[in-house]
């Protein structure tokens, strides 16, 4: 018995160490990555469920590896957290994203109430400049303040006292949206509803998924939508995939949407195609 524990610990190790062995090539790779332009940013539009033309879209970092091809930010991003990689990704992605929106309205791919939505972690929110940076952003590239969304998770203003908390608020001071990303996943109180600047919620996928099979579903975006225009939030449902679900959404007053059913994050030329005549509106 004790050789056999002897062994399974070492499998154990050996399995062990491949994961940190992993891990840190990803974060060496990953560095390289932001150095040398492997990241780009795709975006997904986010649709008026009456029309289906897209009010704007969201900004999701990719990264194709030179060997590995794509590989998910959700394997990714935690690992530019842990790495301290997050904040040099962060001002990537924001810059880019703001360059394009600049160069959409410049060449009329979009009209001039279209706005990206830009993921932040909490991290960033800990980056006294932001506001700062995102200021002097939208002067250089010809965007309003109020085309710019800044979405964060709920867990990240649970603690969101001190520089995170202030940062919000320059951020809404400038006329930025602020949005709370995967709304109904996290384990807070709605308190932050009250304490911070928000100005919209995306509701997670995970209450989308049953729209229209399950009255429960129903029921729980229904209130949270009451609640939401009661305090005079702006609504996104996320992960919308059938027509079923667009149309349960549509009914409990759901205006906005973003999902396959419309199309997901493309290259920015793919995105300009697709969706430049409707985009316009
Ligand atoms: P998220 O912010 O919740 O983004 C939505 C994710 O759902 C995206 O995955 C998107 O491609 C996917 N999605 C969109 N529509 C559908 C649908 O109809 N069905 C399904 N099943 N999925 C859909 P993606 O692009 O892999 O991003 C994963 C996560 O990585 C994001 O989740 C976000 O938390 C993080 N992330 C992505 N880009 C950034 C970034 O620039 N900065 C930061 N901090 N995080 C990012
Ligand atoms: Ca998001
Ligand atoms: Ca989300
Ligand atoms: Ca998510």
């Amino acid at each position: 018995a004790k050789a056999e524990g002897a062994g399974s610990t070492t499998v154990f190790d050996a399995a062990m160490h491949d994961r940190v062995r992993e891990r840190i090539e990803l974060e060496v790779s990953l560095r390289q990555a932001l150095e040398s332009g492997q990241l780009s940013v795709a975006y997904q539009p986010i649709v008026d469920l009456a029309t289906g033309v897209p009010a704007g879209a969201e900004a999701l970092v990719r990264w194709t590896h030179p060997e590995r091809g794509p590989i998910s930010p959700a394997t990714f991003i935690p690992i530019a957290e842990e790495a301290g990689l997050i904040t040099a990704l962060g001002d990537f992605v924001r810059q880019e994203s703001l360059r394009q929106l600049g160069e959409w309205r410049a060449d009329g791919t979009v009209g001039d109430a279209f706005y990206v939505s830009i993921n932040v972690s909490g991290r960033q929110l800990t980056d006294p400049r932001l506001a700062l940076m995102v200021s002097s952003e939208i002067l250089r590239y010809g965007v309003p303040a109020r085309c710019v969304a800044i979405e964060m998770t709920e867990s990240v203003l649970v603690d969101a006292s001190g520089v995170p908390g202030r940062v919000l608020f320059e951020l809404r001071e400038l006329g930025c949206q602020v949005l709370i990303d995967d709304f109904g996943t996290g384990f807070s109180a709605l308190g932050y509803l009250r304490r911070f600047p928000i100005t919209g919620i995306k509701i997670d996928r995970s209450f989308v998924i049953g729209l229209g099979q399950s009255p429960e579903d129903d029921e729980i975006v229904r209130a949270v939508v009451t609640m939401s225009y009661a305090l005079g939030l702006t609504v996104i449902a996320e992960g919308v995939e059938t027509r079923l679900q667009r149309d349960a959404l549509a009914a409990v007053g759901v205006t906005r949407g973003q999902g396959w059913l419309w199309g997901p994050a493309v290259p920015p030329a793919e995105f300009a195609r697709h969706w430049h005549v409707a985009g316009t509106a």
